[in-house]
């Protein structure tokens, strides 16, 4: 089948990345559970000038050449891939596209396709199962008839939807995809 996957905060902890940048250059000292907006919006401390900086950051990309990878990523997809189509799918804009795929091949982290969609991911392909953190995609493809893995993560606890599952971890992914049943134990 194909597979869909976020890149942040699926793959990627971009989160703790950004808490890092604003710890550092505002002295702004976060916790993943104070960040309830995926898009920063509204969080306690954080001014339009932070937005805008941190919009800055990503249009230009230097900061994704710095993020730590998800525990467990790099070996599921590896698992998927050997029988999956692997399709990267990011809101990122197209300018970080060098940026992105240095990253991903400094880490290993194996791939078919790499699809920089900023608006919506339901659009040519139909995947079916999709890894994903944020609210208005994961709510899109599931209404879509995809399956989506949510990441669980304090900007997404209220989503809930029948064609989606919260998971907690890449372990959790693992457990999904390779249930011990299918193993003929
Ligand atoms: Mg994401």
């Amino acid at each position: 089948m194909i597979i869909g996957v976020d890149i942040d905060n699926v793959i990627a902890d971009t989160e703790k990345e950004l808490r890092r940048v604003l710890l550092e250059r505002r002295g702004l000292d976060l916790t993943r559970e104070d960040i309830k907006t995926y898009t920063l919006e509204n969080v306690a401390g954080i001014t339009r000038q932070d937005l805008k900086d941190i919009m800055d950051l990503f249009n230009h990309g230097e900061i994704f050449t710095q993020l730590e990878v998800i525990e467990g990523a790099r070996e599921t997809l590896e698992l998927l891939k050997v029988r999956h189509r692997i399709e990267l799918v990011t809101s990122r804009p197209s300018s970080v596209e060098r940026q992105t795929l240095s990253w991903l091949e400094r880490h290993g982290i194996p791939f078919d396709d790499l699809i920089f969609s900023g608006k919506s991911k339901v659009g040519g392909t139909q995947y079916e199962l999709f890894f994903e953190d944020q609210e208005n995609f994961a709510i899109e493809l599931a209404d879509e008839g995809t399956y989506v893995l949510l990441f669980d993560a304090p900007w997404n606890r209220h989503v809930e939807h029948e064609n989606m599952c919260r998971v907690h971890s890449w372990q959790d992914v693992y457990r999904f995809c390779f249930p011990p049943c299918a193993l003929g134990h």
